[in-house]
């Protein structure tokens, strides 16, 4: 699994960082995802944080291969 923020749709509202802050962290305005996050892609907070994501912006995929 791949976790990523679009940049382009995010605007900043911290959220994903606050639900799921072991997973993601707001810096320079911007949610983005911790060093070894994408590990936790099951995590039910990180399945909110991607619903509740007021831009969409938090994308989690398959990992191809
Ligand atoms: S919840 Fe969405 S819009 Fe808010 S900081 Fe995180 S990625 Fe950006």
């Amino acid at each position: 699994m791949r976790i990523t923020v679009d940049r382009g749709l995010c605007y900043g509202s911290a959220e994903c960082a606050y639900r799921a802050p072991a997973v993601f962290a707001f810096e320079d305005g911007y949610g983005v995802v911790r060093a070894g996050g994408e590990e936790c892609a099951d995590d039910p907070l990180v399945r909110e944080a991607v619903e509740k994501c007021p831009s969409q912006a938090i994308r989690i995929t398959e990992r191809p291969g």
